[in-house]
C-alpha cells in the first residue's frame, strides 16, 4: 500500500528545508521499506505568484486525500502588500480549516546536546518531553460575538466570546488521551474553571470521558496561569497537557522556548477520523519562512525533520521509524554539528545541506 505524501514547502526557507525532508522520505523508501509517493505543490506567496491565491482548490483536494501534508514555511515581505485574501497565510489558514484540523500538537522535546541553549538551567530541561495538545478551531478566536461597536461618546467596546461544546471538548480530550497512552500515559487538563463557565465545563466533560473512556490514563487538572509558572518552574512534571485555543496559544510557546531555537521545533494538526480510520493530518516546523536568510543555505532543517518524524509516529504509525529519526537528529547534534541558530562555541558550523548530509549518514548507521 503506498502511502501518499503531499509536500507544500512554500516561500523563503521553506523549499530549503523541504528538499531536506524529501531526502529523509528517500530513505526511508529505500532503507525501511516506508513505500511512500511524493507530490509537490504551492502554497503562500509562490502560489499566489503562480495562479492569483495562496492555496489553489485542487491543492486543498490533494491535501483532503493524502495521507499526511508536509508543510514548510509560507510569507515574506515581497507579499507584504497583495490583497488581504490573498496573503500568503491564507493559504495555510485555509488549509487548516478546510482539512478541519482541530488538535494541534506540539512537542517540547530537549535534546541533550542542546540543553544550554535553554534560558533555564540544565538540569531544568534536560530530557524533557512534553507535548501539548492544543484545541485549534474553537475558542475565544472564533466564538461570536466578536465585534467592536461604537457606544457614542468616545466610548467603544471590544467583545470576544469564549465558546466551547461538549463534543469539541471530547474530541480533543480523546486525542491527548490517546497520545498518552503511547507515552507516559498522564494528561494534564488545563482551564481557568475559577473564572470561566466554559473552564467548569472543560474540567467536567474531561473528566466524564476520563472515567468513561480512560480510567487506566493518569488525569490531573491545572488552572492555566498555574500551568505557566510550573512550565517554568519544573517542567518535567508534565508529559501531555491538553489545553484550549487560546492557553494552548500561549503554553505552548512558553513550553517551546525551553528547548532552544525555533529552528528545533516541529508540529502536527490533526483532523477527526472518518469512517475508515483515517483523519486529515498536517505536519509543519513552527518557524515561519525566515526570509533573512532564505537562499542563503543556512537554515535549520531539522524542525522540519522532525515533523516528518511526527508524521511517521501519528498518521503511520511507525513509532520505531520515528525512534530512529528522533536518535539520528540525537546523534548529529552530540557529535556537534550545529546550523547557525543553534551554534555554540566549540561546534562546528554547517549549513542546511551539511545537516541533512549528517542526518541521513547518521541514519544509515543506526539502521546497521
Ligand atoms: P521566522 O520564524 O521566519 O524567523 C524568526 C527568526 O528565526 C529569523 O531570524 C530566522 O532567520 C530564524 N529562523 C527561523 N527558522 C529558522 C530555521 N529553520 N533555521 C535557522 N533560523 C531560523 O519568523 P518571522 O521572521 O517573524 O516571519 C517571517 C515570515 O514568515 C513572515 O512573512 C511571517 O508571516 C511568516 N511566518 C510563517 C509561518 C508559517 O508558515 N507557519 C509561521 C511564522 C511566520
Amino acid at each position: 500500500m503506498t502511502r501518499n505524501i503531499l509536500i507544500v514547502a512554500g516561500d523563503g526557507i521553506g523549499p530549503e528545508v523541504m528538499g531536506e525532508v524529501e531526502r529523509v522520505i528517500g530513505w526511508f523508501n529505500e532503507k525501511r521499506g516506508f513505500d511512500a509517493s511524493i507530490e509537490n505543490e504551492l502554497v503562500g506567496g509562490c502560489c499566489y505568484d503562480a495562479h492569483g491565491v495562496a492555496v489553489t482548490d485542487e491543492t486543498v483536494e490533494k491535501a483532503k486525500k493524502a495521507d499526511a501534508v508536509l508543510l514548510g514555511a509560507v510569507g515574506g515581505p515581497k507579499w507584504d502588500n497583495v490583497p488581504y485574501e490573498g496573503r500568503p497565510e491564507a493559504g495555510l489558514l485555509r488549509l487548516r480549516k478546510d482539512l478541519e484540523l482541530f488538535a494541534n500538537l506540539r512537542p517540547a522535546l530537549c535534546f541533550a546536546a542542546l540543553a544550554d541553549a535553554s534560558s533555564l538551567k540544565r538540569e531544568i530541561v534536560e530530557g524533557l518531553d512534553i507535548m501539548i495538545v492544543r484545541e485549534l478551531t474553537g475558542g475565544v478566536y472564533f466564538g461570536e460575538p466578536k465585534e467592536i461597536t461604537d457606544l457614542g461618546n468616545g466610548e467603544r467596546r471590544g467583545v470576544d466570546t469564549q465558546v466551547y461544546t461538549t463534543s469539541e471538548i471530547r474530541r480533543i480530550a480523546e486525542v491527548a488521551f490517546d497520545l498518552a497512552k503511547k507515552r507516559d500515559n498522564r494528561v494534564m487538563s488545563v482551564e481557568k474553571r475559577n473564572v470561566m463557565k466554559s473552564g467548569v465545563l472543560w474540567y467536567e466533560e474531561v473528566k466524564k470521558l476520563h472515567g468513561e473512556k480512560f480510567a487506566d490514563v493518569k488525569l490531573e487538572h491545572m488552572l492555566a496561569d498555574n500551568c505557566a509558572m510550573q512550565l517554568v518552574r519544573n517542567p518535567k512534571q508534565f508529559d501531555v497537557i491538553v489545553t484550549d485555543n487560546l492557553f494552548g496559544d500561549v503554553l505552548s510557546d512558553i513550553a517551546s522556548m525551553l528547548t532552544g531555537s525555533l529552528g528545533m521545533l516541529p508540529s502536527a494538526s490533526l483532523g477527526a477520523k472518518d469512517a475508515s480510520g483515517k483523519a486529515c493530518a498536517m505536519y509543519e516546523p513552527v518557524h515561519g519562512s525566515a526570509p533573512d536568510i532564505a537562499g542563503t543555505g543556512a537554515a535549520n532543517p531539522i524542525a522540519s525533520i522532525l515533523s516528518f518524524a511526527m508524521a511517521l509516529r501519528y498518521t503511520f504509525e511507525l513509532g520505531a521509524d520515528a525512534d530512529l529519526l528522533e536518535k539520528a537528529v540525537d546523534t548529529v547534534l552530540a557529535d556537534g554539528l550545529r546550523t547557525g541558530d543553534i551554534m555554540q562555541p566549540g561546534m562546528k558550523k554547517v549549513g542546511t545541506k551539511e545537516m541533512g548530509d549528517a542526518i541521513l549518514a547518521a541514519l544509515t548507521k543506526l539502521n546497521g
